[in-house]
C-alpha cells in the first residue's frame, strides 16, 4: 500500500492535511457563449461554458413554471493518463446530473418559463476532485452569463486518507486513500447542495470532515468572487 501521509504529517504532493491545491480561476474566457469560465485546480484543468435563457428544444421538454436547466460533464480524451473514450461513460452521466442538482437550487428558473439554460463542462486534465472544480466554474460561468442567482456555488472535497481527515484529495489520494467527500454549498444562505461518500466515517470524523469541507469552500468562495469580480471590470473596460 502506498503511504500518503510521512512522519511529519505531509502529504504525497507536500500539502498539509488541511491544504487546498493551489487554485486559479478566470471568467468570461469564450467569446460565442453567454457566460463561461475556467479553472485550474491543482492539476485539474477545467473550462464551463453557458447558453441561455434560450428556447427550449425539443420543444416538448419546455417546462411550463420554470426553465429548464440542462448540464454536460465532459472529459476530454487527453484529460487522463490512459485515453478515455470520447463518448459519454457512465459516470459521466452521472456526474453530469448530480452537478445538475447542485447548481439548479441557486439558479432562479421560475423567472425564465419554457426556457433553456444550458451548461458544458469540458474536463481538459484531471487531477481528483473534478466535479467539485466543474460545480465552481460552472456557478461562475452562469453569473458570467448574468443569470439571476440566489447565491454562487462553491465545491470542495475532503476525505479520509491513512486514518487522517484531509482537504482536497488529489486522484492518488482518491483512488488509495480511504473516504472521498465532496461537498458543495451556497455559503450565504448555509445551504449545502451537494453531499456524497464512497466510504464510511464515524460520527466523529463525519462532524470534522464536513466542518473541513464547509471552511474549505469558504475560501474556494472568494477566489470565485474574486474572478468575478475581474471578469467584470475587464468587461466595463471593453464597453
Ligand atoms: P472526481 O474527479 O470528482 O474526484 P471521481 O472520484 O469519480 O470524481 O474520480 C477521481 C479521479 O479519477 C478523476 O478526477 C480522474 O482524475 C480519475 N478518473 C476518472 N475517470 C477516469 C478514467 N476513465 N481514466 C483514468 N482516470 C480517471
Amino acid at each position: 500500500m502506498t503511504e500518503l501521509i510521512d512522519k511529519n504529517n505531509l502529504r504525497v504532493d507536500g500539502r498539509k492535511l488541511d491544504e487546498l491545491r493551489p487554485i486559479k480561476m478566470q471568467v468570461g474566457i469564450l467569446k460565442n457563449a453567454d457566460g463561461s469560465a475556467y479553472i485550474e485546480w491543482g492539476k485539474n484543468k477545467i473550462i464551463a461554458g453557458v447558453y441561455g435563457p434560450k428556447e427550449c428544444h425539443p420543444k416538448h421538454m419546455a417546462l411550463p413554471d420554470r426553465a429548464l436547466l440542462k448540464c454536460r460533464y465532459h472529459m476530454a480524451p487527453f484529460s487522463v493518463d490512459e485515453r478515455k473514450s470520447p463518448q459519454p461513460s457512465r459516470r459521466e452521466i452521472e456526474l453530469s446530473k448530480i452537478i445538475r442538482e447542485a447548481l439548479s437550487p441557486a439558479i432562479l428558473l421560475e423567472e425564465f418559463p419554457r426556457t433553456a439554460i444550458e451548461i458544458y463542462i469540458e474536463v481538459l486534465q484531471s487531477d481528483g476532485g473534478s466535479r467539485v472544480a466543474s460545480i465552481t466554474a460552472a456557478s461562475a460561468a452562469l453569473a458570467d452569463a448574468g443569470i439571476p442567482m440566489k447565491d454562487l456555488v462553491v465545491g470542495c472535497a475532503v476525505g479520509k486518507i491513512d486514518g487522517k481527515i484531509v482537504a482536497d484529495l488529489s486522484d492518488i489520494e482518491d483512488k488509495e486513500g480511504e473516504v472521498d467527500l465532496p461537498v458543495a454549498c451556497m455559503p450565504n444562505l448555509n445551504s449545502v447542495t451537494l453531499l456524497q461518500s464512497d466510504g464510511p466515517l464515524s460520527k466523529e470524523e463525519f462532524k470534522k470532515a464536513f466542518k473541513l469541507a464547509l471552511d474549505k469552500c469558504r475560501y474556494v468562495y472568494d477566489i470565485q468572487r474574486k474572478a468575478l469580480l475581474e471578469g467584470y471590470l475587464a468587461k466595463t473596460k471593453e464597453a
